[in-house]
């Protein structure tokens, strides 16, 4: 089982803060914003660049997923906003193969990032 399948299988604590069929979301450990949520499907997909036309819907469910928790945690408006990110293997800084989006935000976010 992938860390991810640990935590919602609740085998290992996490605060989870969003769940559907397809996907749940839980805090960051080690938070890189004041505002950094995992958003993970259920289905375990190890890397964004291993998905198939099969994971097509999972991943649309991920991306609307995000959209509802940054409305819901009051970071969706312009003024504020959040930012995305999938890493993919070790030059993106990947560290657990069961594929998931951050979502940041709470703070101005650099550009490019490092
Ligand atoms: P990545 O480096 O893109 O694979 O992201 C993995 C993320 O999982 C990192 O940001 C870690 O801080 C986070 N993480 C690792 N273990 C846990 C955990 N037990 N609960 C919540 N987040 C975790």
């Amino acid at each position: 089982m992938t860390l991810f399948e640990k935590i919602i299988a609740r085998e290992i604590p996490a605060q989870i803060v969003y769940e559907d069929a397809d996907c749940f979301a839980i805090n960051d450990i080690n938070p890189q914003a004041p505002v950094h949520v995992l958003i993970i499907p259920r289905k375990v997909i190890p890397r964004v660049g291993d998905a198939t036309t099969a994971d097509q819907s999972t991943l649309g469910a991920l991306l609307l997923a995000a959209g509802k928790i940054a409305q819901q945690l009051g970071v969706s408006d312009g003024s504020k906003g959040f930012r995305l990110v999938i890493n993919h293997g070790r030059d993106a800084g990947e560290t657990v193969p069961h594929m998931h989006v951050h979502l940041l935000a709470g703070r101005e976010l650099r550009w490019p990032p490092g």
